[in-house]
């Protein structure tokens, strides 16, 4: 029997206990608010079965080939074509979703002990890409608008970057306003601290655009990530890192070591779904559907929540809300009693890269249908309930 010495990147690797009881989240029969998936309604099949078609009739044998690691030229093109600032396609690297673009600047910027900055609380996946390098992460404080630039100086030292997601946040849904986004841009600009911006939902936004990105602002400064996820399918794993010319080529490099390239297949299906305007269309149905839906959520918490000392935002794009549960009430504990009443959550604590919030639970608006939202909403409502009164009675 041969014995296996794991590495201490793969002890870094372990599953929480959160994990373990999110699985549950999925069983059948169980309204789950939990997942961040897209709404399977949006994805444009019959749009990719044209594309899939003409694609393999007219370059078959070349979407079947090996590709460059860069990616497929016209896809870069149009990406940078699209992004609101000065891109140079040789900047654009197609990465396998935005998550291997995660993966990659962990492994370009981050060496053991490496200080890295993240907003509080922020995306589980990008701490998850980042663990197994081994940085010291700091939380820099925010509040409901996101990051305190005030609050960087006294964490940045020699810090490798500083991970944001202005728009939409995973987890909060929360936006940077116009003015912070201009102070930290000036503040990380003083301090010399690289910003890594992930921009996921942006394109989703409600009743207006979000500001421009930090990456127009500073683009020498910031490494910026996008993805095909949420405007196309996510099955597609497809997404794209911006990259100033000075770390581009490490990224290329790492990007090789990890898979050779993003599907050629996939880049080339995606091109011909896009290169005559089809997002301007597309983007617009899936933005209307998601404010519904959000509002759907509102109304039913408004409703179902009244008297109970549970707070929630009210976000202005994305797929999630965030919400706070009654003083001394934890969301760990609360989900499997709210499980057992056919509704799941993701506990705020999964997002917090130091001090957790054990108040914070993080609700998606997009996968359940409507019913399934006044339905589990209340569900929700009465889980609460309940736990407060035994909490009373101890
Ligand atoms: N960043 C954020 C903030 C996300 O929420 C997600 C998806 N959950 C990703 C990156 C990864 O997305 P993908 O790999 O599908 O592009």
């Amino acid at each position: 029997m041969s014995e296996w010495t794991l590495s201490r990147r793969a002890a870094r690797m372990n599953p929480s206990v959160l994990r373990e009881l999110l699985k549950l989240t999925e069983r059948p029969g169980i309204i789950s608010f939990a997942g961040g998936l897209p709404s399977p309604q949006t994805f444009p099949v019959t749009a990719f079965a044209h594309a899939c078609q003409s694609v393999l009739e007219r370059d078959g044998p070349l979407a079947l080939q090996y590709a460059a690691s860069e990616g497929f030229t016209p896809l870069r093109e149009w990406v940078a074509h699209h992004l609101p600032w000065s891109v140079d396609p040789a900047q654009v690297l197609i990465t396998t979703g935005s998550q291997q673009g995660l993966d990659l600047v962990g492994k370009v910027l981050i060496d053991t002990g490496s200080r890295v900055l993240v907003e509080t609380p922020t995306y589980l996946g990008a701490l998850q890409a980042f663990a197994p390098m081994e940085p010291e992460i700091h939380s820099v404080s925010s509040d409901e608008e996101g990051l305190l630039p005030d609050g960087m100086a006294t964490h940045a030292n020699a810090a490798r970057f500083l991970y944001v997601l202005p728009n939409f946040q995973n987890p909060t849904g929360r936006t940077l306003s116009e003015s912070r986004r201009e102070a930290l841009v000036q503040t990380c600009q003083s301090l010399n601290l690289p910003l890594v911006e992930d921009n996921p939902y942006g394109d989703l936004w409600f009743e207006k655009p979000p500001p421009a990105p930090l990456a127009a602002r500073h683009p020498e400064g910031v490494i910026y990530l996008g993805s095909f996820s949420k405007v196309l399918a996510p099955g597609l794993r497809l997404g794209y890192v911006v990259a100033p010319k000075t770390v581009y080529p490490k990224l290329l490099q790492a990007k090789q070591a990890a898979d050779l390239h993003s599907p050629s297949f996939n880049q080339r299906m995606v091109y011909e779904v896009l290169k005559d305007g089809f997002l301007e269309q597309h983007v617009p149905s899936i933005r209307a559907l998601y404010r519904h839906q959000c509002t759907v959520m509102l109304d039913a918490l408004a409703q179902a929540m009244e008297g109970l000392d549970v707070s929630w935002n009210s976000p202005d794009g994305g797929m999630f809300l965030w919400a706070r549960l009654p003083e001394g009430m934890d969301a760990v504990d609360l989900l499997p009693r709210a499980i057992e009443k056919g509704v799941a959550f993701v506990p705020g604590a999964a997002f917090f890269a130091n001090e957790v919030d054990s108040r914070a639970l993080r609700l998606s608006f997009v996968t359940a249908s409507e019913d399934q939202i006044r339905v589990g909403i209340q569900a929700l409502a009465q889980t609460i309930r309940e736990t407060q009164k035994e909490m009373a009675a101890c």
